[in-house]
This record gives C-alpha cells, sequence and structure tokens, in this order.
C-alpha cells in the first residue's frame, strides 16, 4: 500500500464520490416519479416532488391543480410548504428538492425564496421550464440566491408519464 500513489487513490474516490451520489439522485427520482403516478390516476397532469432532507423524505406532494382549483397547487409548491412546515422555518436549508418535471417560473421562484441549494428534476420542459428552457431563473446573477441544479434525471421516464398522461386525454376527448 505504500506505494499507492495519493492523487491516485482521490481521484478513484471522487469518482466512486460521484457514482454514488448519481445513484442517489436516481433513488429519490423514483419516489418523486411514483407520485407523478399518482397524479395520473386522480386525472391531474403528472408531475411529482419531494423534498429529502439528511437522508429523509420530508415532503411529498403531486401536482393537484384540479383537485384543489388552485392555479399555485403544482408539486414543489406543495412539497416546499410541507417541507416548511416540517422543518418550522421557510429557509429549506441543507435540502434537496426532487421534481419530475422542470420546474416553472412560479416555481422556481418559490426555490429561490426557501433557499433551497439543490434542485433534481428529470424531464425538460420547452415550453415552461424556467432552470434551463425559457429562463435561467435559478443561476441568475441578478438575483440573491442560486441553487445547484441538476436535470435529465430520469428525464425519460418522468417525460413518458406526461406524454402517456396527454396521449389518453386525446384519445379519450375524440371518442
Ligand atoms: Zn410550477
Amino acid at each position: 500500500m505504500n506505494d499507492l500513489d495519493p492523487m491516485e487513490f482521490d481521484e478513484d474516490s471522487w469518482l466512486l464520490d460521484q457514482g454514488l451520489e448519481s445513484l442517489g439522485d436516481e433513488h429519490w427520482m423514483r419516489h418523486a416519479l411514483k407520485l407523478a403516478q399518482q397524479a395520473a390516476e386522480q386525472d391531474e397532469v403528472p408531475v411529482g416532488a419531494i423534498v429529502v432532507h439528511n437522508n429523509k423524505v420530508i415532503a411529498s406532494a403531486f401536482n393537484q391543480r384540479e383537485q384543489l382549483a388552485d392555479p399555485t397547487a403544482h408539486a414543489e409548491m406543495i412539497a416546499i410548504t410541507q417541507a416548511a412546515s416540517h422543518l418550522n422555518s421557510w429557509r429549506l436549508l441543507e435540502c434537496t428538492l426532487f421534481v419530475t418535471l422542470e420546474p416553472c417560473p412560479m416555481c422556481a421562484g418559490a426555490i429561490l425564496q426557501s433557499r433551497i441549494p439543490r434542485v433534481v428534476y428529470g424531464a425538460v420542459d420547452p415550453k415552461a421550464g424556467a432552470v434551463v428552457s425559457l429562463f435561467e431563473l435559478l443561476s441568475d446573477p441578478r438575483l440573491n440566491h442560486r441553487c445547484e441544479t441538476v436535470g435529465g434525471v430520469l428525464a425519460n421516464d418522468c417525460g413518458r408519464v406526461l406524454t402517456e398522461f396527454f396521449d389518453r386525454k386525446r384519445r379519450l376527448g375524440k371518442k
């Protein structure tokens, strides 16, 4: 072991960390995906979100715009409110938000307000996304908070649940 190059060792452990981290993200995204599927079963646009704090899920929600007749009832908004109430603080420090679809401008605004340091999302939303698609609100240097973002985690699965939902809607609409 004495002839082990310490630099090489560091590099290996760094790579290992990266691998474990991405496995972790997929693990949590699967939770969010299950919530999205639950939304579809209840005839809501299937987007799911969870907030993880210290490796524990402290909030889980799906889009409930129809049921609550509330334009702000996106999965992220509900999850952020739940997480703040769980932590009894509006600052969601040391939390990661996982959401199956790239957040819209409203949700990106709430993410900034809550000071969440890390957001992981699945599919991109070319029509309303505010992380990379239409706006880059979470990394705008003019704002007082920025967060780390990771996109594309289980993107195909997250996107498929949405396209299947809208395909079914269209088929039913034609009958
Ligand atoms: Zn939103």
